[in-house]
């Protein structure tokens, strides 16, 4: 099931949902912030269209990279250095290059960041484009889930 990661516009905590029809407005854990959202049968199967918080239809992909598990495995790696004369950090690297680089993708609204995971169409989705980010983020404008074109 395709699980939505919305940013509180109040507090800009983390709030975990699921898709659902019948919930109107999710609430924060934290700041007891509302925040309205809308989703469609097509969230309820995994599918990304428009963006449940903001209503856009123009998202990103990346990769869904923990970084704290990254940062973690890189102190533990470069301790046990000392006594593996820089294997471990060989190791890292083959583990990072394994493991991470096959992680799933989120995919990201460009409007209000909001996080999608486990998305079934996650392949229509484009990666990051700099100018689209910028002309929605400063300029407001709504592209309606076209790419840029020239
Ligand atoms: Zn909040
Ligand atoms: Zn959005």
């Amino acid at each position: 099931m395709m699980s939505v990661q919305i940013t509180c516009s109040h507090c800009g905590s983390s709030i975990e949902v699921h898709p659902d029809q019948s919930a109107q407005k999710v609430e924060c854990g934290i700041c007891q912030h509302t925040m309205d959202v809308k989703f469609t049968p097509e969230h309820e199967q995994g599918v990304l269209k428009e963006c449940p918080v903001c209503t856009r239809q123009d998202f990103y992909k990346q990769k869904d990279f923990n970084r704290k598990i990254g940062v973690a495995l890189f102190v533990v790696a470069a301790i046990l250095s000392i006594w593996t004369y820089g294997l471990s950090l060989v190791a890292l690297y083959l583990v990072d290059l394994f493991l991470f680089r096959r992680l799933s993708m989120v995919a990201i609204c460009y409007k209000c960041r909001t996080n999608f995971r486990t998305v079934a169409n996650m392949s229509e989705i484009r990666d990051f484009d700099h100018e689209m980010n910028d002309r929605i983020v400063y300029s407001d404008h709504d592209f309606k889930g076209k790419p840029l074109s020239h």
